[in-house]
């Protein structure tokens, strides 16, 4: 920096600062983080302190906010309107102090604390008593008419309770929105496709700088006040001392923020500032810092003002939450459930309290959202324990070899297929059995108890096998042996034994069973069943089309799509042979051939209640058997079921001598063909 001729460094400050004061403040849109501005700023004052004589009036380090829009009437303030100091470390609070105490020549002065509210500076005038003009900061003197706008927030007295207000009131105060409706805002935003706002901040300043005040009424905007400007007394005379005014604007029915506390010296202010940043999180807005005032309004007066603050009051400000530095380059993650998420690489950088290498892009549509690259200069956020999130790109500063981001057609940790279902946000690896990042997960289902209820593998041994090696697949389990098992920790030859034996046991199963086990996404247990009943053999799912797996009970396009790129894999295809070789077995479900049926050929008719399994699930039974079902008995009836309270049915096949069958004798009969 030694090198750099002030003179054009200084231009490039002032430059930039113009810049990032006309998006900040007159487009609500900033491009570079606070902190970001906050450091050129510093650095501008710094060559300033230097270099006095290129200090000029209208540098940025001596304006206040933007200049006030031309589509709404101006507003001359009637005393300005300006900005604070800011103190970074309990230091430059110390010199706040210090330099008080001399200007004044007072000494232990008490102090008013209040937060910082990140929204946007407004000014309420009332006369006698009724709210009839707003107008926005701007540049301090110069301020925007929003009358209308304000009015419709709701936390705005329109008329001032009470009456022993002054006739002439002007009230200060930020206009802010509290998160549940920037959220709110913004969901919605993005869902339509549109801009989201950077920070509550430039979404309350977007908001309330509207030429439709419809829209200023539908955004949820709040507000606190914070001060007085100019005051006509008639009758009240106002409090000596800044809270004490702060208690009347409360009686007369204008919002104060129940933060605001009265104390006696700098240590009370530096405790201030530690319990509300310990409580940021907590509340239901955006603060960045605490102000520190002078609470005597003398003593105010005297201290006085310096261009663009007074020197009275200070913004202790709180660690950024948002920095800016590059995205390096980004990697795929493959969670345990399959799924694909972007991650951010970045140059590592001190934000929220950390420093932070990583922040997750979170699948394709935010990276489109973002519009960035790698190589991009990105914002990124750090609020409380939230993990790091990337706010945008800075595209303003976007260098000549970015690259778009791709994302992978394969899985990075299995090489699988990835599908994207339409209308799901996230991208999936389907190579579930294979896949090293879901193994775990894979084989934890495969022994549960609906799977192959393998008695003593809990999901610790699991990951125990897994850690050591020792299975990469759930077909490797039925490879384990004595010898294997006991090199584990914590595992003696009972247990193992008991485990190999409980292995052994599993491998007689259902096909059901087997296709549930397989973990395929969104196939439980009865569509697993349904499947099972309908296919009959696994070669004949394995080998259903899209479609034709639709004609499944309960199997929709989504599910029929999961099951058919699975079991299109060759990695989930090997795992299933290797089970099958293995020794996993089934019961055949036999063709359903009508004419080897043992009831073919025979009419049954069922009447009366059925306790145990109702008339319908008894038909099924029946007629799965080869049997007609018929309503009414007749001379070519074969059989009779009749239930308690059978009438005039049992009667007819009594006269007719067709045989009959009560409800255990069904039971006993249907139990010979399970
Ligand atoms: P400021 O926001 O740092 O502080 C002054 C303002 O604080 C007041 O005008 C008032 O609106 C507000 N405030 C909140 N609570 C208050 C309270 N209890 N008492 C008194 N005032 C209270 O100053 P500023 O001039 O509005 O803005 C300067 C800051 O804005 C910079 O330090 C920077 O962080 C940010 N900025 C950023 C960019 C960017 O491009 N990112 C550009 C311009 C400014």
């Amino acid at each position: 920096m030694s090198t750099v001729n002030p003179r054009q460094r200084l231009d490039v400050l002032c430059q930039l600062l113009n810049d990032y004061n006309h998006q900040y403040y007159v487009l609500d849109n900033p491009t570079v983080p606070d902190v970001e501005y906050d450091r050129l700023m510093r650095e501008l004052q710094s060559i300033e302190h230097d270099n006095p004589e290129l200090k000029v009036a209208t540098s940025p380090s001596q304006r206040v906010g933007g200049e006030a829009l031309a589509s709404f009437s101006q507003i001359t303030h009637l005393k300005p309107m300006l900005s604070l100091d800011n103190a970074f470390s309990d230091d430059e609070m110390q010199n706040f102090v210090r330099r008080l105490e001399e200007r004044t020549g007072r000494s232990n002065d008490v102090f008013c604390c209040e937060p910082k509210l990140d929204g946007l500076a407004v000014s309420l005038l009332y006369v006698d008593g009724v709210l009839t003009r707003a107008a926005t900061r701007g540049d301090g003197l110069v301020g925007e008419d929003i009358t209308q706008n304000v009015k419709t927030i709701k936390a705005i007295p329109l008329q001032l309770r009470g009456d022993d207000f002054p006739q002439r009131i002007e009230i200060r105060g930020e206009v802010f929105m509290p998160f549940a409706a920037f959220n709110g805002i913004n969901e919605r935003a993005i869902a339509h496709g549109e801009k989201a706002f950077a920070n509550p901040r430039n979404a309350a300043a977007g908001s309330l700088r509207q030429l439709d005040s419809k829209i200023t009424a539908s955004r949820g905007l709040s507000f606190y006040a914070y001060s007085t400007g100019v005051v006509e007394l008639e009758n009240t005379p106002m409090s000596d001392h800044h809270y004490g005014q702060l208690q009347q604007l409360k009686g007369w029915g204008v919002p104060v923020s129940p933060e605001v506390k009265q104390v006696k010296n700098l240590a009370d202010m530096i405790a201030y500032y530690q319990d509300i940043l310990n409580r940021r999180s907590e509340l239901a807005y955006e603060i960045d810092g605490v102000v520190n005032k002078l609470d005597s309004i003398q003593g105010q007066d005297k201290a006085g003002f310096v261009a663009k603050a007074p020197r009275w009051a200070i913004a202790y400000k709180f660690p950024a939450q948002e920095e800016m530095t590059t995205l390096l380059d980004v990697d795929f993650q493959v969670g345990r459930t399959g799924s694909i998420t972007p991650v951010a690489r970045l140059e590592p950088v001190f934000v929220g309290g950390v420093t932070v290498s990583n922040a997750t892009l979170h699948n394709k549509d935010e990276i489109e959202r973002l519009g960035v690259k790698i190589g991009d200069k990105v914002i990124i956020r750090r609020a409380g324990d939230v993990i790091p999130q990337i706010v945008s790109a800075v595209v303003a500063q976007r260098p000549n070899d970015t690259r778009d981001i791709e994302f992978p057609s394969t899985c990075p940790e299995c090489d699988s297929a990835i599908e994207r279902l339409e209308g799901e946000a996230v991208a999936r690896c389907i190579g579930g059995l294979v896949c090293g990042a879901q193994r775990k997960e894979a084989i934890k289902h495969f022994s549960s108890r609906k799977a192959f209820d393998i008695d003593g593998l809990g999901d610790k041994l699991v990951e125990q096998l897994v850690d050591e090696d020792m299975i990469n697949t759930p077909s490797d389990l039925f490879s384990l042996t004595q010898e294997h098992l006991l090199t584990l920790e914590r595992m003696g030859e009972k247990k193992a034994q008991k485990l190999l034996s409980a292995l052994e046991a599993s491998k007689s199963t259902t096909l059901a069973k087997f296709i549930y086990s397989l973990g395929i996404r969104e196939v439980g247990e009865a569509t697993a069943s349904n499947l099972a009943q309908f296919f009959k053999t696994l070669d004949k799912i394995k080998a259903a089309s899209v479609s034709r797996l639709t004609d499944v009970d309960d199997v929709g396009e989504i599910v029929a799509k999961h099951l058919y790129y699975f079991l299109k894999q060759p990695h989930n295809l090997a795992v299933i042979n290797s089970l099958i070789e293995a020794g996993i077995h089934w019961s055949v479900i036999e063709e359903k051939d009508a004419s080897a049926l043992p009831l073919v050929g025979q009419t049954w008719v069922i009447t009366g209640t059925l306790h145990t399994m109702g008339r319908s699930e008894a038909k099924e039974k029946i007629s799965a058997l080869g049997a007609k079902v018929a309503g009414s008995v007749s001379a070519k009836t074969t059989m009779l079921v009749a239930g308690e309270k059978a009438g005039s049915k049992l009667t007819k096949a009594t006269e007719l001598g067709v045989k009959t069958l009560d409800e255990d004798g069904l039971i006993s009969f249907l139990a010979q063909f399970e």
